[in-house]
């Protein structure tokens, strides 16, 4: 049975996503003990055999404790700026910490585009692959630098899931302040009970998340959550563990408390993975109840089915497929631009010549570019996670 638990050695291809709150204390700055501690815990994992990627969180935190910012929650230009002066100080100290193991790590920063855009998914893809080898170890986050509050992830969860699924990592592990999922938010509710296996990531489950950002930096369990949905989705199981404690893989290893999501036993190919984690999708069709039937059947979506068209959109741009009801059901790759696509919704396929001027595709989203995403975000969810956690603006 896939939902059996194994020992991380026995895992192909490892990321590791490092909370900011393990890492930096907003008073004495980094903590190098517990760095020490987690290197030497990565050295023995890959020494094993296992290929590990880092996703390293605290840049900002650690910006603002080297310029030594008040409290409070930061402009966005300061938390670039924050970003600029951490990230220098935190890349070192991987580096550092690392080589006392004699391993070589190599700093890679991602913005939203090169995840969404294939082109560069690809070539950051090739770039990760490339360094795992050479045997060094990736550090990897987001470029807070750059990234403004329209076009980047905010939260390393879900960064750290995409890069999972990009590299085709077999499992994620999330390292923050809490050790795993309760059925309700532990803080807050004193019954909450401790799940230790999530066989699969179900309504009620999401339910259990509650809102966002409920720790100091900028996921909650609701963007672990979804982390969890497109990790899983591609195959690649997730456990949520507490790094609270020095040697958290260690830990791990000798049976500390963590939750553990399964991977999906039918994990879609890798290129259906990336139409499917696309965090935001430049429009929607909405469909009626014969077309969902047909795409469930595994068919192509036909003009015929589509009811409405939102959003501006280019041929081979990814667009959400939402049923008569509003819920997301598919995602894929336009055959049609908007324009085209308001054209020909709701007419026969044997139309679209006389209509366009031209004899394009019969389907408007091929099935070999669609991919079912009952089980993952869907877009509105992303974009209002994404708007809550901007709110909370970083204040680690
Ligand atoms: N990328 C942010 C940083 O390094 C952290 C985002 C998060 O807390 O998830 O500061």
């Amino acid at each position: 049975m896939r939902s059996a638990r194994k020992p991380l050695s026995t895992y192909r291809r490892v990321v590791i996503k490092i909370g900011s709150a393990l890492l930096v204390d907003r008073a004495r700055g980094l903590k190098t003990t517990w760095l020490d501690a987690i290197c030497a815990d990565i050295a023995a994992l890959k020494s094993q055999g296992v290929d590990v990627l880092v996703v390293s969180s605290g840049a900002i935190a650690l910006g603002r404790s080297v310029l030594k910012l008040p409290a409070g929650a930061l402009k966005l230009e300061e938390s670039q700026a924050a970003a600029a002066v951490g990230q220098i100080s935190l890349a070192r100290a991987w580096s550092e910490s690392l080589s006392r193991d004699a391993i070589i790590a190599g700093q890679v920063l991602l913005t939203l585009g090169d995840t969404e855009e294939r082109r560069r998914y690809l070539n950051a893809r090739a770039t990760m692959t490339q360094l795992l080898k050479m045997g060094a170890i990736p550090i990897i986050n987001e470029n807070d630098t750059v990234a403004t509050s329209e076009i980047r992830y905010g939260d390393n969860d879900r960064l750290a899931a995409r890069v999972a699924t990009m590299i085709g990592a077999d499992l994620l592990v999330l390292l923050s302040d809490i050790d795993g999922l309760y059925t309700a938010p532990p803080h807050l509710d004193p019954e909450a009970k401790f799940i230790e296996i999530i066989p699969s990531i179900t309504p009620e489950i999401e339910a259990m998340a509650g809102g966002a950002a409920s720790e100091l930096s900028r996921g909650g369990m609701r963007t672990k959550i979804d982390a969890g949905k497109m990790a899983t989705s591609a195959g690649c199981a997730m456990i949520i563990a507490s790094g609270k404690v020095d040697h958290p893989l260690a830990a791990l290893a000798e049976g500390a408390r963590s939750s553990w999501f399964a991977p999906s036993t039918t994990p879609v190919t890798a290129r259906k993975t990336w139409i499917a984690g696309q965090l935001l999708p430049s429009g929607t069709l909405a469909i009626d109840a014969g077309a969902e039937t047909a795409l469930r059947s595994g068919k192509s979506l036909l003009p015929a089915g589509v009811r409405d068209v939102t959003g501006t959109f280019s041929r081979g741009d990814t667009i959400a497929i939402v049923s008569a009801d509003g819920r997301e059901i598919a995602r894929g790759l336009a055959s049609y631009d908007a324009d085209e696509t308001r054209q020909i919704a709701g007419r026969k396929s044997g139309d679209i010549s006389e209509i366009l001027g031209y004899a394009g595709r019969a389907a408007m989203v091929h099935r070999d570019d669609l991919v079912m995403t009952g089980t993952l975000p869907d877009a509105q969810a992303t974009t209002r996670a994404t708007c809550e956690t901007e709110r909370n603006d970083i204040d680690a």
